[in-house]
């Protein structure tokens, strides 16, 4: 065994499969000839010998007449050659009768199964060889004449002999082609094929003892021999058939069974392979669009591998493609077929095939590709082609079901994918513009005299988030906005993106405006917590404009328009808030408008002038500094204050200009107010707008003025409110070390009004805390403002920083103050905000101011 391993690896590595099954060809050949000349040359009995070209019929009907035996699953056919082989023992000349048997099975093989040259030049060696080997077993047994019962078994034995050697000349052969060893079944095919020798052999002889009685008689045995093989013909051809039309019903099943196209396709193959016993079989499907591109599902071949994939077609795929579509399938042998299509079927492999198109209505749509006739040395017949045909109708049909399935699910896809896109805004999912204006007209045209309301929503510190956590947290804060907001709306109400942080909500059935403002309250609520973005917490209210519309007064552009308005009036009432939508706003919108157009102007034009009100170190009541306060000049309505520009300042962004100028003069003058024998200027202190902390080069710009006016850092605060601090990461820490680092000090504005917490205030690196106006008003009147007061006195002394009380206008006031331990203070008490040369004549001293206003 070891030994035909090492002799089989041997031949696989030096020849190819063909070149293999040729030299076995050979051997088998010169085996045959070696029997061949050792048999004897005369027949039996010269009496009874029966003309050659008799046996030359007899062996060339057996070959036709192969008979089909299916056993435990398989399928194994056997000649009948036995037959006239056991005759001709008695009947005929050895030598002669080997000839007529090549002669006969050649005419067979070439003639009615078209046999391809290597397969003839094998068989017919396995037949000479086989023929050969038995009558010299006969011979050398002694057999001689068919009256005797002992020749009988004789003969029986040199057929048995024949059949198996047979046998093993296929296997070996299949062997040698495919490069393996196949013994495995070699035992239960020898059984049948022992079953069948001995019945062909029985047979033989029983018309050998009829031809050595009475030749003519064997006439009588004609008859029912030919019955007996029509009958079996017509119950082989009728096996055949419903194994044909089980094979179509299964496929049909295998075709339906999965809902994956992909898979059942596959199946089919390999279900068909198994029928028509095929070692592997394709479908080509080309593309709808004709662009040359197909898509392939294959079974078998290298590996006995399942693939699906896209393939480009090549000229001989076409070529094939064109014999398929000149009619039913089409057996093709490779070696026949001209060199058009042989490139197509040796590139897969394929010796013999049968090639069938697959045809729509309309058009072809594809090929299935039969390949490579398993197990014996024939090829596919009529029967198998005629089946393969079926196969390809029922797979076209199914295929472009299949298609047409896979592109009409594709388009819905699309078509839904656009409608989405089309109504809704990508980031979020909800309804765009577009959706909510057309569901508040619907809304409008349909219903009676319901009211509906809109509300417009905007992110209150949304672009300060943009600009110092980057695109990617604003993106997660309005995808998380929209979260909120879905939270806080019924299933009928559309919550809506407009662009930006602008969000609507479009409430259809409302009730009235008691719920529009409810749902406005519990928005305004859930917009007011913290949102998570990227490890930090950041706090973004909201604001929002409410309008009604009765459906048949307003259009929906209409009811936009005046939400809108409604939301900007709520931002320019301090945010956070809402308000619903009087139709006086609109000349506010438009005094504020052309308002900002002024300012513009005034920008350009520099009318903005700096006032400054003295801080005053209480206890000894000497001016220590100044407050930078801008005025705006305007031609026609004189001095205004920044409470009625600042805000309209920071929206436009003119803040940053006039921010800059403020700088640049207060430096400028405080420069200027360096006491003689002091040790420095005065201290001058400039309020700051978030819009200018967020500039990343504000500290290069302080930098610079100090340096253009000559003012020493430690001579400038800058003011920072508390809100803004609080509120959102503009005056994030790094940002006022890098300030303070310059040298400058800094201070908390109007502390008290907002919400800081103690760890908070230690985070920031400030020297100064203003005790917020409100609180000082109430000092003498108060006694929650006053202990307030002190609180934030004690607070300052215990962080270490200085303490300053704005808005001191009364005498009682500064008392409590001093008396609490304040250390600086401002207001009217001392001196309102006075321009420069005015600030600059103001006595340092002010102890006599106050004791002026007490007397
Ligand atoms: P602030 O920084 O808290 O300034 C103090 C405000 O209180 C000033 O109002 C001042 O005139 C006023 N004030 C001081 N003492 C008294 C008093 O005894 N009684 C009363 N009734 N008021 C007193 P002003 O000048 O109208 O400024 C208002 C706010 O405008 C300032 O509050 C500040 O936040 C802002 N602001 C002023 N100038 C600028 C500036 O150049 N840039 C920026 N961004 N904001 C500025
Ligand atoms: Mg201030
Ligand atoms: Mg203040």
């Amino acid at each position: 065994m070891d030994g035909d391993r090492v002799g089989m690896r041997y031949m696989r590595a030096m020849l190819g499969a063909r070149g293999r099954v040729w030299l076995l060809t050979a051997v088998v050949w010169a085996m045959a000839a070696g029997a061949f000349v050792s048999l004897p040359h005369s027949a039996v009995s010269d009496a009874h010998a029966l003309p050659a070209w008799l046996f030359v019929l007899l062996f060339g009907a057996a070959e036709v007449c192969v008979v089909h035996v299916h056993f435990r699953g398989d399928a194994h056919s056997f000649s009948l050659s036995e037959i006239p082989l056991v005759l001709g023992m008695f009947c005929a000349a050895p030598r002669p009768l080997v000839a007529a048997q090549v002669v006969g099975a050649a005419l067979a093989l070439v003639l009615h199964r078209r046999q391809s040259v290597q397969k003839l030049a094998f068989n017919l060696g396995q037949f000479a060889l086989s023929g050969s080997a038995a009558l010299l077993l006969f011979h050398q047994l002694g057999g001689r004449t068919p009256l005797d019962s002992r020749a009988w078994l004789m003969a029986g034995s040199a057929a048995l002999l024949s059949a198996l050697i047979g046998v093993v000349a296929i296997v070996t052969v299949i062997s040698v082609s495919q490069g393996r060893l196949l013994v495995d079944r070699l035992s239960t095919v020898a059984v049948l094929v022992g079953a069948g020798a001995a019945t062909n052999s029985s047979v033989g002889a029983l018309a050998a003892w009829i031809a050595w009685r009475d030749p003519v008689a064997l006439l009588l045995l004609l008859l029912p021999t030919g019955t007996l093989l029509a009958a079996y013909r017509a119950f082989v051809v009728q096996r055949r058939r419903i194994d044909g039309l089980r094979f179509i019903h299964e496929s049909t099943r295998i075709l339906h069974a999965s809902p994956e196209l992909d898979q059942s396709v596959l199946d089919v193959l390999a279900h068909a392979c198994e029928m028509v016993r095929a070692e592997t079989a394709e479908i080509i499907l080309f593309s709808p669009t004709d662009d040359g591109v197909a898509v392939r599902w294959r079974v078998g071949g290298e590996g006995g591998v399942e693939t699906t994939d896209a393939v480009t077609l090549g000229a001989a795929d076409l070529y094939l493609a064109a014999v398929a579509v000149r009619g039913d399938a089409a057996t093709l042998t490779t070696a026949r077929e001209d060199a058009t299509i042989r490139p197509a079927l040796e590139r897969r492999g394929i010796r013999d095939a049968i090639v069938a198109g697959l045809r729509s209505e309309s058009r072809m749509i594809g090929l299935l590709v039969i390949g490579n006739r398993l197990g014996e040395m024939s090829t596919f017949d009529r029967q198998d082609v005629r089946l393969i045909d079926t196969l390809s109708r029922h797979l076209a049909v199914a295929l472009e079901n299949g298609q047409l399935e896979r592109s009409l699910s594709q388009l819905r896809t699309l078509q839904q994918r656009l409608t989405d896109q089309a109504f809704h805004d990508a980031l979020t999912g909800l309804a765009n513009r577009t959706l909510l204006t057309d569901r508040i007209d619907h809304a409008l045209r349909r219903r009676g005299d319901e009211p509906v309301a809109i509300l417009f929503i905007d992110l209150d510190d949304f672009k300060t988030v943009n600009d110092s956590l980057g695109h990617a947290a604003g993106d997660e804060l309005l995808k998380s906005v929209a979260e909120r907001l879905r939270g806080c709306l019924r299933p009928s109400d559309t919550p809506a993106r407009l662009g930006g942080d602008e969000f609507a909500v479009f409430l259809e059935d409302p009730g009235g405006l008691g719920e529009a403002m409810t749902v406005a309250e519990r928005i305004l609520s859930s917009l007011s917590s913290a949102f998570h973005l990227q490890g930090s917490s950041v706090h973004v209210g909201g604001s929002i404009g409410i309008a009604m519309g009765i459906p048949g007064e307003k259009a929906a552009d209409e009811l936009l328009s005046d939400a809108d308005l409604a939301l900007y009036t709520a931002k320019m009432n301090g945010k956070a808030t809402f308000e619903i939508f009087q139709p006086r706003m609109r000349e506010a919108v438009q005094h504020r408008h052309s308002l900002k157009m002024q300012l513009k102007r005034a920008v350009a034009n520099e009318e903005f002038v700096v006032q400054y009100q003295p801080i005053v170190r209480l206890g000894q009541r000497r001016i220590a500094g100044a407050e930078a306060l801008v005025r705006w000049q305007t031609p026609n309505e004189g001095l205004l204050f920044p409470d009625s520009f600042v805000p309209l300042a920071e929206e436009s962004g003119l803040i940053s200009d006039i921010g800059s100028f403020v700088l640049e003069r207060a430096c400028r003058d405080a420069h200027r107010w360096a006491p003689d024998g002091a040790d420095g200027p005065l201290g001058v202190s400039v309020n700051l707008s978030p819009r200018q902390l967020v500039d990343p080069r504000f500290a290069e710009r302080v930098t610079e003025t100090l340096r253009r006016c000559d003012l020493p850092p430690s001579a400038l605060m800058l003011e920072i409110t508390e809100t803004t601090l609080m509120r959102d990461s503009v005056a994030d820490v790094d940002k006022l070390q890098e300030l303070r680092a310059l040298g400058v000090r800094l201070a908390i504005d109007d502390f008290g009004t907002g919400y800081s917490s103690m760890s908070y205030l230690r985070q920031f690196p400030i020297d100064v805390l203003k005790v917020a106006k409100p609180f000082v008003d109430g000092l003498g009147t108060s006694a929650a403002d006053a202990s307030f007061t002190e609180a934030i006195v004690r607070l300052g002394q215990s962080l270490g920083v200085e303490v300053i009380a704005e808005g001191i206008s009364e005498p009682v006031q500064l008392e409590l103050l001093e008396s609490m331990g304040c250390q600086f203070g401002q207001g009217f008490l001392f001196s309102p905000a006075i321009d420069a040369p005015a600030f600059s004549r103001l006595e340092p001293d002010m102890a006599a101011a106050p004791t002026k206003v007490l007397a």
